[in-house]
């Protein structure tokens, strides 16, 4: 129940026009794609559940159906290329060839490739391999017509090491549009492909002549230039403590996309203690860095996606690390002691909402 509250609320305040980066885990037996009825003026919204969570769009201008369908249609086709589950997509070859080289399209060569090179200088905090593992844990999706998760088991140090034997990023070889992967390895694109659904969303929208929309992705918020008077999109940044979806603070978007990683989008409790889908591949176990919420501020959905991803497993320090050796994002870190430290860059567009327990650091380069 908390969960459909959550997916109800995320739809209210997209439609109130301030969005929460939520991810309400959708209820395992979906109805979407429905489609909201269209207000009144030049927007048009809809709601299409795809890549396991529950996506809201709103365009402003002339045409907004129209362009909710065509970004509809790149998102299922997106989830039919990179799904892990479906049959016959690229990533489902790939995992399937026993070691053989397998043809794949632009997309999970581009992703595969990026997540090698963020997996490279993260030092290997992000890890598109480490899928046995989350399988392991049952974060794993049970199949393509059942969004529902296997059971959630913690298993034995034994096993996760056994598993971990079978988890390198650097062993995935993309040359030429072809994928090789062990026959002993199995990868996914859970941690990056949303953001880049976003991205490819977004560039389409553009490209129509688009010049103001919002869409949200489940904890994947993309923005397409301003809101119709010109001024930025408000964006709620989630409380990571409780389910309650309220916010501890308001980012202003222009054009950007903003992703947001954190232990309570997916989890469950055993003995009293809470177990998320973000693993550290160091471990193979949830990451546990101190970090409770990663929120990645960029103009590359995908790879805002899988810095949210790795700077959540990497903990605050690494990420600033990050950060100040890399750049071109800004982030918003939460501590487990509540402290929201924001990269320099957000200085003038995020706040804390008024009588949060939160405290501000801002960091400078
Ligand atoms: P996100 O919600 O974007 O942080 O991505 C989390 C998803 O990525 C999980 O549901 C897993 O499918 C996968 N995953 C978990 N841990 C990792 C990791 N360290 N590196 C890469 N993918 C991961
Ligand atoms: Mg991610």
């Amino acid at each position: 129940m908390k969960r459909f509250a959550a997916i109800l609320l995320a739809l209210t305040l997209l439609l109130s026009g301030c969005t929460g980066t939520v991810t309400p885990t959708p209820e395992p037996t979906p109805t979407l794609p429905v489609s909201l009825p269209t207000p009144g003026g030049d927007v048009a919204e809809g709601t299409i559940f795809a890549m396991d969570t529950v996506m809201t769009f709103r365009i402003h201008g002339e045409n907004g159906q129209e362009m909710i369908s065509l970004i509809t249609n790149t998102i299922n086709s997106l989830e039919n290329t990179l799904s892990v589950t479906r049959e016959g997509s690229d990533v489902w070859n790939i995992n399937h060839a026993t070691g053989e080289p397998i043809a794949v399209g632009e997309d999970a060569a581009y992703l595969l490739t990026l997540a090698k090179e963020l997996g490279e200088k993260a030092d290997g905090a992000l890890d598109v391999t480490m899928y046995p593992v989350v399988k392991a844990w049952g974060f794993a999706t049970k199949g393509v017509d059942d969004p529902g998760e296997a059971e959630h088991r913690v298993p034995r140090a034994e096993e996760l090491s056994e598993l971990l034997e079978h988890v390198d990023y650097r062993k995935v070889a993309v040359q030429d549009g072809t994928v090789t992967l062990p026959a002993d390895m199995e990868l996914d694109l859970g941690a990056i492909a949303k953001g880049y659904a976003g991205e490819r969303a977004a560039d389409l929208l553009r490209e129509n002549g688009v010049t103001s929309a919002l869409l949200n992705m489940g904890g994947n918020v993309q923005s397409v230039g301003s809101k119709p008077d010109g001024s930025p999109w408000r964006i709620g940044i989630q409380d990571p403590a409780g389910d309650t979806g309220a916010y501890l603070g308001v980012l202003q978007l222009v054009d950007q996309a903003a992703v947001t990683s954190g232990g309570y989008q997916r989890y469950f409790e055993e003995d009293g203690i809470r177990y998320w889908h973000i693993m550290d591949p160091a471990t193979g176990a949830p990451a546990r860095s101190g970090l409770t919420q990663v929120t990645i501020v960029g103009d590359k959905g995908g790879l805002c996606d899988g810095l949210s991803t790795a700077l959540f497993v990497m903990g605050r320090e690494k990420a600033l690390d990050y950060w100040r050796t890399y750049g071109g994002f800004e982030a918003i870190l939460v501590d487990g002691d509540n402290t929201v430290w924001i990269t320099a860059g957000l200085k003038d567009s995020f706040s804390l909402v008024e009588g949060t327990e939160y405290t501000l650091q801002v960091v400078e380069e």
